[in-house]
């Protein structure tokens, strides 16, 4: 029998009981296990955010009139987010329900812009490095405008000759990180947003994960090349608050060098039987604790707490780089720009060490093209960065010792997925695993190809290793 809604509710104490033990199987974040998804401060700070997000825990900030106190709180956020990134008096923002909302409004604003001021463009496009987060693609999708994926130099940063000529007459928006989530480098920002100044274009940077750590990091000395509103050209910038501002889930900042280019992200109705209607984002009603908890956690913390946090995630970071390229065969991948640390192999096989990790509890990153594994360090894995280290020595010298490794687990399914010569046998193997997922009662799958039931497997092995070694051939001929 599929659950439905009680014929008489159940007891307060019964429920909790079971909310706690649904989550024993989840991912052991605070024991540091995930190395990425949360971002802790410890467990005083995160008692203090409940409380601050429980005062406005019913509120909705869709109404800024009736709810006063959420727009200064929202206003306070921003202005915040204004001084950290060097903004100027005229800047501007709002705060969002997280970064992809933040990103999709960006280029959204963007598109809007050239309508107005450039109405001959039919086709607009957007020019991004091809390590830009994926809702920019989300965004281009959402929003009719044409991605130019450009990519990276070795260094993982973007190419900033190759970005100017990815541009055209149809450029609405350009992108850079600061730093990308993949490999944790910031972008050559001074070059690429003069760049796009030169044409008249707007240059959003992407500091989702890096705006509320890079500034904390460059008074510390742990320098990186400049991003934000200093650089000249820089129109808008991504931060979100749910990262490296510890507050919970639900909130990221999105700021415009001037209301010039904000206005466009207004959306106004006028006609609308339940009366006149304005929102400045996506979402409609929202929720007013994301909005307390991120006031609070600036708040809390201060200039020496964001200090403290940044100097213990970048020791940490630090002795992780360090005892990765200490194991031989591992190599870290790009300059250390930040508080990402991304690891890789020219010797052996990354998946197969990524299920030995696992297998030894670890929840992790895998990455493609090339493949790597991405670590993000927050202050929460400080205490287990040793052990960590330690696995990872132990994984190595298993897949080392057994190169066979490489054809168990999920390690086959990453490498065909990775090696593929068309994406359309991943799509439609991934699309086979969100229809299980969410079918009726559906839950996660089992991926591993241990599995006969694995639907991406599945998806990927009917077309079967060898036509995709083919295909390969075939295409790497052409493209001789
Ligand atoms: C996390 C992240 C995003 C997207 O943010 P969400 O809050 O997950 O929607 C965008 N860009 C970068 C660089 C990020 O790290």
């Amino acid at each position: 029998m599929p659950p439905r809604i009680p014929a008489q509710g159940h007891a307060d104490d019964d429920l909790l009981e079971q909310l706690r033990s649904m989550g024993a199987e989840d991912t052991d974040w605070r024991g540091g296990r995930a190395w990425s998804l949360i971002y802790d401060a410890g467990e005083e700070h995160r008692a203090f955010l409940k409380q601050a997000h429980n005062l406005y825990f019913s509120e909705n900030a869709l109404n800024p009139i009736a709810f006063r106190s959420l727009r200064q709180m929202e206003s306070e956020v921003v202005q915040m987010t204004v001084d950290l990134l060097h903004g100027a008096p005229e800047t501007v923002g709002t705060l969002t329900s997280g970064g992809t909302e933040s990103i999709l409004l960006a280029v959204m604003t963007a598109r809007d812009r050239a309508r107005a001021k450039r109405p001959w463009i039919r086709r607009p496009e957007l020019v991004l490095p091809r390590s830009a987060h994926v809702a920019f693609e989300k965004a281009a999708h959402l929003f009719g405008v044409k991605p130019r994926f450009v990519a990276l130099r070795d260094d993982k940063r973007a190419d900033t000759q190759a970005m100017v000529q990815a541009m055209s007459r149809r450029t609405v928006l350009m992108v850079g990180s600061a730093p990308q989530y993949a490999h944790g480098v910031v972008d050559p920002i001074e070059d690429l947003a003069a760049a796009a100044m030169k044409r008249g274009v707007p240059f959003h940077v992407d500091a989702c994960f890096g705006g509320f750590i890079l500034p904390w990091l460059e008074r510390l000395g742990h320098t990186h090349p400049l991003w934000d509103f200093r650089v000249p050209g820089v129109t808008s910038i991504s931060a979100d608050v749910h990262k490296y501002g510890y507050c919970p889930k639900g909130a990221s900042v999105l700021l415009y060098r001037s209301m010039d280019l904000m206005r466009h992200q207004f959306f106004i109705s006028t006609d609308w039987p339940g009366g006149i209607y304005a929102s400045p984002g996506l979402a409609g009603s929202r929720p007013g604790g994301p909005i307390a908890a991120a006031w609070g956690s600036l708040m809390r913390l201060g200039e020496d707490g964001f200090l403290r946090l940044a100097e213990q995630s970048w020791q940490g970071a630090e002795r992780l780089r360090a005892g990765i390229v200490a194991i031989k065969g591992l190599q870290v991948v790009g300059a250390p720009h930040s508080t990402i640390v991304t690891w890789t192999s020219d010797e052996l096989n990354v998946y197969a060490i990524a299920d030995r990790l696992q297998a030894k509890g670890w929840s992790v990153d895998r990455q493609q093209r090339p493949p790597t594994v991405h670590c993000t360090v927050a202050p929460h894995h400080v205490p287990v960065i040793d052990s960590y280290l330690s696995d990872l020595s132990a994984a190595v010298a298993e897949v080392r010792a057994n190169p066979k490794l490489a054809q168990d687990g999920e390690a086959p399914m990453y490498g065909m997925m990775a090696r593929l010569p068309t994406r359309r046998f991943v799509k439609s193997g991934v699309r086979n695993v969100m229809e299980k997922m969410y079918a009726p009662g559906g839950a996660v799958p089992d991926l591993s190809s241990d599995n006969e039931d694995s639907p991406l497997m599945a998806a990927l092995q009917k077309h079967g290793p060898k036509v995709l070694d083919l295909l390969e051939g075939l295409l790497s001929k052409r493209s001789r």
